[in-house]
Order: structure tokens, then sequence, then C-alpha cells
């Protein structure tokens, strides 16, 4: 099963393709994840990359394809992989897409997780994320057991540079002009499939498996 999680930053694609890799047994990959741990373990790509996302740039495409296609690679990914946050542009879909049809493969899905913006700049002031494991909490909707401290290793929870306000709308602006054609991208190969992301968690997540496991 090969599935792409579309939709704005903060819309909950990240949550929602966590479900589904457990359910599916398949990696969850998530290209900001990668980043981020690149940024904490000091390498060159991660150096690179925090330029452009502490201002809430995408990284360049040619970073990001090459550090995918090396993903693509380790043995977890036989079965298929959740993708989350990759692609973000056209010319990323393409390489994706160029890679697949090389080994006769393609995306199954891509499932776009519409949430309005107005919502998605409420919902991003009050994300936290663990320092170390980089987990995910929203301080109404996911809240911790125990506030400011990661359910999953008990460290201190942030709010992420790049979800700070003045940054949110800026990864917004950028969502709009170049990862929001990706989903007349998809249409139009016929894999889209849209979910209303403004619904609770688990909602939105049986929605999407009953896409996945509609066909
Ligand atoms: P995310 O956690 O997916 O919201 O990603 C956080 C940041 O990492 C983004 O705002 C971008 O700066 C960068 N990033 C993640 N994935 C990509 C991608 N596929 N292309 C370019 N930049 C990316």
């Amino acid at each position: 099963m090969k599935i792409i999680m579309l939709g704005a930053p903060g819309a909950g694609k990240g949550t929602q393709a966590k479900k589904l890799a457990a359910k599916y047994n398949i990696p969850h990959i998530s290209t900001g994840d990668i980043f981020r741990a690149n940024i904490k373990e000091g390498t060159e790509l991660g150096k690179k990359a925090k330029v452009y996302m502490d201002q809430g740039l995408l990284v360049p495409d040619e970073l990001v394809v090459d550090l995918i296609m090396d993903r693509f690679k380790q043995p977890d990914c036989v079965n298929g992989y959740v993708l989350d946050g990759f692609p973000r542009t056209i010319p990323q879909a393409k390489a994706l897409d160029e890679a697949l049809t090389k080994n006769n493969d393609a995306i199954e899905y891509a499932i776009d997780v519409d949430v309005p913006d107005e919502e998605i700049v409420n919902r991003m002031s009050g994300r936290r994320a663990c320092v170390a494991c980089g987990a995910t909490y929203h301080l109404v909707t996911i809240p911790t057991k125990v506030e400011g401290i990661c359910d999953v290793c008990g460290k201190e929870l942030i709010l992420r540079d790049d979800d700070k306000p003045e940054t949110v709308l800026k990864r917004l602006k950028v969502y709009h002009e170049q990862t929001q054609p990706l989903i007349d991208y998809y249409r139009e190969k016929g894999i889209l499939r849209s979910v209303d992301g403004t619904n609770d968690p688990t909602t939105t997540f049986n929605n999407i498996v009953k896409i996945v496991e509609a066909e």
C-alpha cells in the first residue's frame, strides 16, 4: 500500500499518517521529521534545511528528492509506506512518479485532509512537540497526560519555531502556492480522495480507512 497524505500544515495529516502506518504495518515517512532529526544531529543536511524551515519556506527540491529516494531503499518500505509532507511541489511529485514508474509501481491514493485556513491558524498555535522524540500533541485536541510533558518519553514539550503564528501564515501561503497544485495533479491521475479534516481525529481516521479499504 502506497499512500500520500496531502493537506495544509496543521491539517492533521501527520496524525492520520501515523495511525494508517500503524494499522497497515507500513512505515510513516515524514520528510519534516527526517529534517528535524538531521537538525538535531547537526548533519550537513540538517544545517541546510534549517535555514529554510525556520522561515516557513520549503527546502529545495533536490535536497528532498535525494533524501526520500534513499529512504525508499530501506527494507521496511517493501510493502509500501505512508508519505507525510512529501511530495510538496509538482517537481517532487514528478520525481516520485518517475522513480515508481521505473519499478512498474505507483501510488494508490493521495488523501487530502481538508481544513480551512482559519482553523489551521487556531490549531497550530495550540500545537506542541516533544524536544526529544518529536511526538506532537495539541493543548486542546490531543492533550498529554501531564501538561507540558511528552507521553512517549517524558521530556519537555515546546511550540516549534515553524508552528509560531507568523511562520504559520507564511507556511500557509507557501502551501497554497506550491503544494495545493498537487490536488489537481492527483485528481487528474484519478487517485485523489478528500476527507473533511475538521472532524475529530478518530472520525477522520475512520473515513480514511473507508477510502483505503473501499476499492
Ligand atoms: P512538516 O513537518 O511536514 O510540516 O515540515 C516542516 C518543514 O520541513 C516544512 O515547512 C519545510 O520547510 C520542510 N519540508 C518538509 N517536507 C518537505 C518537502 N517535501 N519539500 C520541501 N520542504 C519540506
